[in-house]
Protein backbone atom coordinates (compact mmCIF):
# COMPACT_ATOMS: atom_id res chain seq x y z
CA UNK A 1 0.00 0.00 0.00
CA UNK A 2 1.36 3.49 -0.96
CA UNK A 3 1.65 6.26 1.75
CA UNK A 4 -0.29 9.32 1.02
CA UNK A 5 1.56 12.53 2.11
CA UNK A 6 0.23 14.67 4.87
CA UNK A 7 -2.41 17.36 3.22
CA UNK A 8 -0.66 20.74 3.93
CA UNK A 9 -1.87 24.30 3.43
CA UNK A 10 -4.81 25.33 0.76
CA UNK A 11 -2.93 27.29 -2.30
CA UNK A 12 -5.37 27.81 -4.52
CA UNK A 13 -9.27 28.09 -4.61
CA UNK A 14 -11.04 27.68 -7.95
CA UNK A 15 -14.71 27.62 -8.59
CA UNK A 16 -14.80 23.59 -8.14
CA UNK A 17 -11.90 23.11 -6.03
CA UNK A 18 -9.32 23.47 -3.51
CA UNK A 19 -5.90 22.26 -4.16
CA UNK A 20 -3.44 21.74 -0.98
CA UNK A 21 0.13 21.14 -0.80
CA UNK A 22 1.06 18.36 0.60
CA UNK A 23 4.18 17.13 2.25
CA UNK A 24 5.72 15.91 -1.39
CA UNK A 25 6.55 18.49 -3.31
CA UNK A 26 5.34 17.15 -6.30
CA UNK A 27 1.92 16.20 -5.21
CA UNK A 28 -0.92 18.23 -4.93
CA UNK A 29 -4.51 17.26 -3.13
CA UNK A 30 -7.57 18.59 -4.95
CA UNK A 31 -10.80 18.76 -3.27
CA UNK A 32 -13.74 18.74 -5.08
CA UNK A 33 -16.44 20.91 -3.96
CA UNK A 34 -20.71 21.33 -4.30
CA UNK A 35 -20.46 25.01 -5.52
CA UNK A 36 -21.75 25.32 -9.31
CA UNK A 37 -20.78 28.30 -11.33
CA UNK A 38 -21.94 28.91 -14.84
CA UNK A 39 -21.66 32.49 -17.16
CA UNK A 40 -17.86 33.18 -15.16
CA UNK A 41 -19.33 33.00 -12.14
CA UNK A 42 -22.59 35.11 -12.85
CA UNK A 43 -24.61 32.58 -11.92
CA UNK A 44 -23.88 30.53 -8.48
CA UNK A 45 -25.72 27.88 -6.93
CA UNK A 46 -24.81 24.20 -5.40
CA UNK A 47 -25.40 20.76 -6.48
CA UNK A 48 -25.86 18.55 -3.73
CA UNK A 49 -22.86 15.79 -3.83
CA UNK A 50 -21.49 16.97 -7.31
CA UNK A 51 -17.76 17.29 -5.82
CA UNK A 52 -18.24 13.34 -4.95
CA UNK A 53 -19.56 12.86 -8.10
CA UNK A 54 -17.23 14.76 -10.32
CA UNK A 55 -14.70 12.94 -8.00
CA UNK A 56 -15.28 9.41 -9.29
CA UNK A 57 -16.21 10.53 -12.76
CA UNK A 58 -12.91 11.83 -13.09
CA UNK A 59 -10.97 9.34 -11.92
CA UNK A 60 -12.87 6.94 -14.40
CA UNK A 61 -11.93 8.84 -17.07
CA UNK A 62 -8.22 9.37 -15.93
CA UNK A 63 -7.94 6.10 -15.36
CA UNK A 64 -9.43 4.92 -18.89
CA UNK A 65 -6.73 7.64 -20.79
CA UNK A 66 -3.85 6.46 -19.09
CA UNK A 67 -4.91 2.52 -20.34
CA UNK A 68 -5.37 4.20 -23.34
CA UNK A 69 -1.67 5.84 -23.22
CA UNK A 70 -2.53 9.48 -22.36
CA UNK A 71 -0.59 11.20 -19.25
CA UNK A 72 -2.72 12.78 -16.98
CA UNK A 73 -2.07 14.33 -13.34
CA UNK A 74 -3.96 11.79 -11.53
CA UNK A 75 -2.16 9.33 -8.93
CA UNK A 76 -5.64 8.28 -7.11
CA UNK A 77 -8.32 8.80 -5.62
CA UNK A 78 -7.93 9.58 -1.39
CA UNK A 79 -11.59 9.58 -0.59
CA UNK A 80 -15.21 10.84 -1.62
CA UNK A 81 -13.87 14.28 -2.89
CA UNK A 82 -10.35 14.46 -2.60
CA UNK A 83 -7.99 13.07 -5.22
CA UNK A 84 -4.40 13.08 -5.29
CA UNK A 85 -2.64 14.56 -8.54
CA UNK A 86 0.45 15.22 -9.62
CA UNK A 87 1.72 19.03 -9.10
CA UNK A 88 1.52 20.77 -12.72
CA UNK A 89 2.27 23.82 -13.86
CA UNK A 90 -1.01 24.92 -15.75
CA UNK A 91 -0.43 26.49 -19.28
CA UNK A 92 -3.01 29.10 -19.27
CA UNK A 93 -4.81 27.71 -22.39
CA UNK A 94 -8.28 26.25 -21.98
CA UNK A 95 -8.60 23.48 -24.49
CA UNK A 96 -12.42 22.64 -26.17
CA UNK A 97 -12.85 20.10 -28.61
CA UNK A 98 -16.44 19.93 -30.34
CA UNK A 99 -17.93 16.81 -32.21
CA UNK A 100 -21.31 18.48 -32.31
CA UNK A 101 -22.42 22.21 -32.06
CA UNK A 102 -23.40 23.39 -29.01
CA UNK A 103 -23.10 26.21 -26.66
CA UNK A 104 -20.87 29.23 -27.73
CA UNK A 105 -19.90 27.97 -30.96
CA UNK A 106 -24.15 27.57 -31.92
CA UNK A 107 -24.42 31.16 -30.90
CA UNK A 108 -20.85 32.85 -32.48
CA UNK A 109 -21.49 31.25 -36.06
CA UNK A 110 -25.04 31.22 -35.66
CA UNK A 111 -25.76 27.46 -36.58
CA UNK A 112 -28.36 25.03 -34.92
CA UNK A 113 -27.42 23.62 -31.60
CA UNK A 114 -27.24 19.54 -32.54
CA UNK A 115 -25.12 19.80 -35.94
CA UNK A 116 -22.81 17.41 -36.46
CA UNK A 117 -19.33 18.68 -37.67
CA UNK A 118 -17.77 16.80 -40.72
CA UNK A 119 -14.73 16.44 -38.47
CA UNK A 120 -14.03 17.78 -34.72
CA UNK A 121 -12.94 20.68 -34.33
CA UNK A 122 -9.97 21.69 -31.46
CA UNK A 123 -10.35 25.46 -29.81
CA UNK A 124 -8.31 27.46 -27.42
CA UNK A 125 -9.05 29.58 -25.09
CA UNK A 126 -6.83 32.10 -22.76
CA UNK A 127 -7.42 31.13 -19.04
CA UNK A 128 -8.53 34.35 -17.73
CA UNK A 129 -11.54 35.48 -15.59
CA UNK A 130 -11.23 39.42 -15.97
CA UNK A 131 -11.40 38.69 -19.71
CA UNK A 132 -14.23 35.50 -19.92
CA UNK A 133 -11.82 33.63 -21.28
CA UNK A 134 -11.77 34.81 -24.92
CA UNK A 135 -10.79 32.39 -27.95
CA UNK A 136 -7.95 32.83 -29.12
CA UNK A 137 -5.58 31.62 -31.86
CA UNK A 138 -2.99 29.17 -31.39
CA UNK A 139 -0.87 32.22 -32.79
CA UNK A 140 -1.76 33.99 -29.60
CA UNK A 141 -0.69 31.40 -27.20
CA UNK A 142 2.78 31.25 -29.04
CA UNK A 143 3.23 35.00 -29.49
CA UNK A 144 2.27 35.95 -25.84
CA UNK A 145 4.37 32.92 -24.16
CA UNK A 146 1.47 31.19 -22.72
CA UNK A 147 2.52 28.13 -24.62
CA UNK A 148 5.44 26.91 -27.25
CA UNK A 149 4.85 25.56 -31.02
CA UNK A 150 5.56 22.10 -29.78
CA UNK A 151 3.54 21.89 -26.68
CA UNK A 152 0.41 23.09 -28.73
CA UNK A 153 1.37 20.63 -31.44
CA UNK A 154 1.29 18.05 -28.53
CA UNK A 155 -2.17 19.58 -27.00
CA UNK A 156 -3.81 19.21 -29.87
CA UNK A 157 -3.22 15.32 -30.17
CA UNK A 158 -3.57 14.91 -26.77
CA UNK A 159 -6.60 16.45 -27.40
CA UNK A 160 -7.60 14.52 -30.50
CA UNK A 161 -6.65 11.17 -28.53
CA UNK A 162 -9.20 11.93 -25.57
CA UNK A 163 -11.35 12.71 -27.92
CA UNK A 164 -11.13 9.39 -29.45
CA UNK A 165 -11.03 7.57 -26.04
CA UNK A 166 -13.52 9.14 -24.28
CA UNK A 167 -16.45 9.40 -27.54
CA UNK A 168 -16.38 5.51 -27.63
CA UNK A 169 -16.27 4.70 -24.68
CA UNK A 170 -19.60 6.73 -24.28
CA UNK A 171 -21.01 5.77 -27.08
CA UNK A 172 -20.84 2.12 -25.84
CA UNK A 173 -22.53 3.24 -23.13
CA UNK A 174 -25.33 5.09 -24.92
CA UNK A 175 -24.32 9.00 -24.32
CA UNK A 176 -23.17 10.89 -26.96
CA UNK A 177 -19.78 13.19 -25.91
CA UNK A 178 -21.04 16.78 -27.54
CA UNK A 179 -18.13 18.52 -26.73
CA UNK A 180 -15.68 19.25 -23.52
CA UNK A 181 -12.51 21.25 -22.59
CA UNK A 182 -9.34 20.37 -20.94
CA UNK A 183 -6.31 21.95 -18.95
CA UNK A 184 -2.54 20.79 -19.30
CA UNK A 185 0.06 21.36 -17.66
CA UNK A 186 3.98 20.87 -17.00
CA UNK A 187 5.46 18.60 -14.74
CA UNK A 188 9.26 17.42 -15.20
CA UNK A 189 9.60 17.83 -19.04
CA UNK A 190 6.36 15.83 -19.67
CA UNK A 191 2.80 17.88 -21.12
CA UNK A 192 0.08 16.02 -18.74
CA UNK A 193 -3.48 16.37 -18.54
CA UNK A 194 -4.90 17.60 -15.65
CA UNK A 195 -7.91 19.58 -14.06
CA UNK A 196 -11.15 17.60 -14.41
CA UNK A 197 -13.42 15.36 -17.24
CA UNK A 198 -16.93 15.35 -15.53
CA UNK A 199 -20.36 16.90 -16.54
CA UNK A 200 -18.84 20.34 -15.36
CA UNK A 201 -16.90 20.73 -18.32
CA UNK A 202 -18.16 18.47 -20.65
CA UNK A 203 -21.43 18.31 -23.11
CA UNK A 204 -23.00 14.43 -22.90
CA UNK A 205 -26.29 14.17 -24.52
CA UNK A 206 -28.38 10.53 -24.25
CA UNK A 207 -28.09 8.90 -27.18
CA UNK A 208 -31.54 7.92 -27.09
CA UNK A 209 -33.12 10.23 -26.22
CA UNK A 210 -30.56 13.81 -26.34
CA UNK A 211 -31.16 14.48 -23.43
CA UNK A 212 -28.85 16.76 -21.77
CA UNK A 213 -26.75 14.67 -18.55
CA UNK A 214 -24.48 17.42 -17.96
CA UNK A 215 -24.23 21.37 -16.46
CA UNK A 216 -26.07 23.18 -19.28
CA UNK A 217 -29.18 21.15 -17.19
CA UNK A 218 -27.56 24.09 -14.55
CA UNK A 219 -26.81 26.73 -16.76
CA UNK A 220 -30.18 26.73 -18.73
CA UNK A 221 -32.46 26.00 -15.65
CA UNK A 222 -33.96 22.84 -16.72
CA UNK A 223 -33.67 20.87 -13.60
CA UNK A 224 -32.89 17.53 -12.58
CA UNK A 225 -29.60 18.32 -12.58
CA UNK A 226 -28.43 16.22 -9.45
CA UNK A 227 -30.25 13.16 -11.43
CA UNK A 228 -28.29 13.69 -14.25
CA UNK A 229 -24.96 13.65 -12.63
CA UNK A 230 -26.00 10.38 -10.46
CA UNK A 231 -26.80 9.05 -14.40
CA UNK A 232 -23.68 9.62 -16.00
CA UNK A 233 -21.71 8.27 -13.00
CA UNK A 234 -24.13 5.02 -13.37
CA UNK A 235 -23.46 4.97 -17.33
CA UNK A 236 -19.69 5.47 -16.62
CA UNK A 237 -19.69 2.83 -13.92
CA UNK A 238 -20.78 0.22 -15.84
N1 LIG B 1 -16.31 24.66 -20.69
C1 LIG B 1 -15.74 24.56 -19.43
N2 LIG B 1 -15.30 25.70 -18.82
C2 LIG B 1 -15.37 26.92 -19.39
C3 LIG B 1 -15.95 27.02 -20.67
C4 LIG B 1 -16.41 25.88 -21.30
O1 LIG B 1 -15.63 23.47 -18.87
O2 LIG B 1 -14.92 27.91 -18.77
C5 LIG B 1 -16.78 23.45 -21.39
C6 LIG B 1 -18.29 23.39 -21.47
O3 LIG B 1 -18.83 22.64 -20.41
C7 LIG B 1 -18.52 22.69 -22.79
C8 LIG B 1 -17.30 23.06 -23.64
O4 LIG B 1 -16.32 23.49 -22.71
O5 LIG B 1 -18.52 21.28 -22.61
C9 LIG B 1 -17.58 24.14 -24.66
O6 LIG B 1 -18.16 25.24 -24.00
P1 LIG B 1 -18.67 26.52 -24.84
O7 LIG B 1 -17.52 27.17 -25.50
O8 LIG B 1 -19.81 26.11 -25.70
O9 LIG B 1 -19.10 27.55 -23.72
P2 LIG B 1 -20.42 27.66 -22.84
O10 LIG B 1 -21.58 27.54 -23.75
O11 LIG B 1 -20.31 26.55 -21.85
O12 LIG B 1 -20.25 29.01 -22.23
Amino acid sequence: METTPQKLEMFYEGKAKKLYSTSDPDLVIAYFKDDATAFNAKKRGTIEDKGVMNNRISELFFMLLEKNGVKTHFVRRLNDREMLCKRLQIIPVETVVRNIVAGSLAKRLGREEGEQLKRPIVEYYYKSDPLDDPLILGEHAIAFGWATADELKQIDAKALKVNEVLKQFLDERGVILVDFKLEFGRHHGDILLGDEICPDTCRFWDKATRQKLDKDRFRRDLGGVEDAYHEMLRRVES
